[in-house]
């Protein structure tokens, strides 16, 4: 059988998805004897060019992992898109948006206000800011335009597949080799694929839940949990419940609270609202009539950084997607 095509790019990105990849050990060597990759700027020395010497459909599969926040990201999303017949957003960034959507608690505005002119080691009278047009002697350069927003792959592109998590675990990577091995014989997986569980974490977490409520939200250095129980029945803010299983529960197994950041579980569009909802039962609210207002206020005041708990991965594709001014 012909070898596949296969191109990685990228966006916004801590590169620990490109590190994920090779975390499959020595499975990259049949990642590598079932695919040529044509395309990695992270690895290896690719440029533009190379993508765009491809003709259309041209690459077989194209992984994007990153958060939309460039000009030239989008253009990579758009090429690649172009060139490969499938396009899987890889890793939670360009999944849902990922830590790197949380640019849009801020705007381009602030940032460049911050960094360029406010902080005490700058010394910048003239508010100098980077520029998308520059000319260089006889040469006028285009560069990148920093966009105010960060955007999830499937806010830019049409997308086909889902590989989640941030990093994605090793064990849902390595069922890329049987979906290229699927590939080979002309067999795709089925469009929206997500390469993840169809559970919550909760589902293959080991600790015990017991159904109890709780009168308090405690942050993870608080208190000593019992390391049988449910860390969110001991008050301990656990997202297992609004979040896509896949990754073996390998925080709770390690006794800190699961982040959230495998995304919303098959069917919840917004993983915040499913988390507030699920933490609104456990801590009792429904009895809100029978708590005096300090009592209320002392439980939503142990909930520290909402956005930060609730959307550390999704903001950008959640139903409130920005802060505006
Ligand atoms: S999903 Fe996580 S590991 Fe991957 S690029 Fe985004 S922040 Fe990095
Ligand atoms: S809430 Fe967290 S600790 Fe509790 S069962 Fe779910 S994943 Fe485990
Ligand atoms: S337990 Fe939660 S934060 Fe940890 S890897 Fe799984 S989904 Fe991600």
């Amino acid at each position: 059988m012909s070898k596949l095509k296969l191109a990685i790019g990228l966006g916004s990105t801590c590169s620990g998805c490109d590190i994920a990849i090779l975390d499959i050990a020595e499975r990259v060597l049949e990642l590598v004897d079932l695919a040529d990759i044509v395309f990695w700027p992270t690895a290896m020395d690719f440029k533009l060019s190379d993508l765009e010497k491809f003709g259309e459909g041209e690459i077989d599969l194209a992984l994007y992992h990153g958060t939309v926040r460039t000009s030239e990201q989008e253009h990579i999303a758009h090429l690649l898109r172009e060139k490969s017949k499938a396009v899987l957003a890889f890793g939670s960034c360009a999944c849902f948006g990922g830590i790197p959507g949380l640019c849009n608690l801020t705007s381009r505005d602030e940032i460049f206000r911050t960094v360029y002119k406010e902080t005490p080691s700058t010394d910048n009278p003239d508010f100098v800011t980077p520029q998308t047009e520059v000319e260089v002697g006889k040469f006028k350069l285009t560069l990148p335009e920093l966009y105010d927003e960060g955007k999830a792959l499937t806010q830019v592109i049409d997308v086909d597949y889902f590989l989640p998590g941030c990093p994605p675990p090793v064990e849902l990577i390595e069922k890329l080799i049987p979906v290229l091995r699927g590939m080979q014989a002309g067999e795709l997986p089925p469009k929206g694929t997500v390469i993840a569980s169809e559970k919550t974490v909760c589902d293959e977490c080991p600790l015990r839940k017991e159904n109890k409520m709780i009168d308090r939200v405690a942050r993870v250095h608080e208190i000593i949990p019992d390391p049988e129980r449910c860390l969110l029945e001991q008050g301990i803010l656990c997202m297992g419940p609004a979040t896509r299983g896949g990754c073996g529960a390998r925080c709770t197994k390690a006794l800190m609270p699961c982040r959230g950041c495998m995304g919303p579980p098959p069917g919840v569009k917004d993983q915040g609202a499913r988390m507030i909802s699920a933490i609104a039962s456990i801590l009792g609210v429904e009895e809100e009539g029978q708590m005096s207002e300090e009592e209320v206020a002392r439980i939503i005041d142990g909930i520290k950084d909402p956005v930060g708990n609730f959307y550390r991965f999704t903001l950008p594709t959640a139903l409130l997607n920005r802060k505006v001014r």
